[in-house]
């Protein structure tokens, strides 16, 4: 469990963190979400110990991460993937790492297994891809076999076998009971790994609420349905009141929720071969969610920006260097095109 009381904190005149309060629960994949500058990383550093708060608390298991007795068996994280010495091996970053912790070196051994990285143990870190500095990250956070992990931005820079991968293991880490936090500016991908959702901005909360719920309150419950037979269907649902939109591929989009049409297709026997929710609906709610955050940040930006790495839309890191974080602020186009590909349904 990680709980934030009325967390806060202030940069010289900039209020990263306000006042937040909300809970991470075991057993349960709870994304963290926010647009660029919202505020997510100052609240995992201090989540972790790592930057102090100017009020409030954030505990993990009861206790601040200060005064945790055995920090890396309590909680896991992934913060700064790419903060290994780049000259030494992901074996010996892992067994340097234990060793200081008082873990055994056979669990080095499990982590390796576990992120994929048997093939890759005896190279330097400093020759690793982004996906398998990821990976190298994971496995650092797995070593202590902690009950909560927090995991900052997972998926970024990761190719689609990687953002599956990762989609799997906090599933089933979360299935074996551990408290996963997992933070994101991407909607679309979060919705389908996560239970449950904060959302900030601004460093307020905008959001801290199930998946379900969130769907149901701020997205249009819009879904897409696939038939051989679009002109029964839309009479099913025109009888129904439904509105309905044509693609071109033949499918058709339905104003309501996956429970409606399926209890009017097998009702009038419509054979349907796939219903998806619209998360293009969702990316959208998210957008409107945060609008305001995105725009106050946009007004204030003046240069003051922290150097570090800069998220892009598409998921991907590059370094920062010109500004260039208020375009990826901006509910950009991009965004949508990635929550429009087919086959990014909600559960
Ligand atoms: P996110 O992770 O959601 O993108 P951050 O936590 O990185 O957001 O940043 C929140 C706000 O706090 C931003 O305005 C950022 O510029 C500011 N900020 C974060 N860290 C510092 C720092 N060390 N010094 C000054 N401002 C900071």
């Amino acid at each position: 469990m990680i709980e934030a009381t009325e967390l806060t904190k202030r940069y010289g005149g900039t209020t990263a963190v306000d006042g937040l309060t909300f809970r991470v629960r075991p057993g349960l994949v709870t994304g963290f979400l926010g647009p660029n500058g919202a505020g997510k990383t100052t609240t995992l550093r201090m989540m972790l110990g790592l930057d102090r708060p100017t009020a409030g608390e954030v505990r993990i298991d009861g206790a601040p991460y200060r005064r945790l007795r055995d920090p890396l068996r309590t909680v896991g994280a992934l913060l700064d993937a790419g903060a290994v010495h780049p000259g030494r091996t992901a074996l010996n970053h892992l067994r340097c790492l234990a060793r200081s912790n008082r873990i055994p070196v056979r669990r080095v051994h499990e982590v390796i297994e576990l992120t994929g990285l048997s093939g890759v143990a005896d190279r330097r870190a400093g020759t690793f891809s982004l996906g398998m500095g990821q990976r190298l990250g994971i496995a650092a956070a797995l070593l202590g076999d902690p009950a909560v992990l927090v995991l900052d931005e997972p998926v970024n820079g990761l190719d689609p076998e990687g953002v599956r991968w990762i989609r799997n293991l906090v599933r089933d880490l979360a299935s074996q009971g551990r408290t996963v936090l997992m933070s994101s500016h991407l909607m679309g991908e979060t919705a389908l790994t996560v239970d449950r959702l904060v959302v900030i901005g601004r460093g307020r909360l905008l959001a801290d609420t199930t998946m379900a719920e969130f769907v149901d309150r701020y997205a249009d419950a819009g879904v897409r349905v696939r038939t051989p037979e679009p002109r029964r269907l839309r009479a099913v649902l025109d009888g129904a009141g439904i509105a309905v939109t044509d693609h071109a591929d033949g499918s058709l989009s339905a104003a309501t929720g996956p429970e409606r049409i399926g209890e009017l297709v097998a009702a009038h026997a419509v054979p349907v071969h796939e219903v998806t929710r619209n998360t293009a609906s969702l990316e959208e709610a998210f957008m409107r969610l945060t609008a305001d955050a995105v725009e106050y940040r946009a007004e204030r930006r003046g240069g003051t920006e922290r150097p570090g790495k800069t998220k892009q839309p598409g998921g991907a890191e590059r370094p920062a260097a010109a500004g260039r974080r208020g375009e990826a602020e901006r509910p950009a186009a991009g965004r949508r095109g990635e929550a429009d590909q087919p086959g990014r349904g909600v559960r």
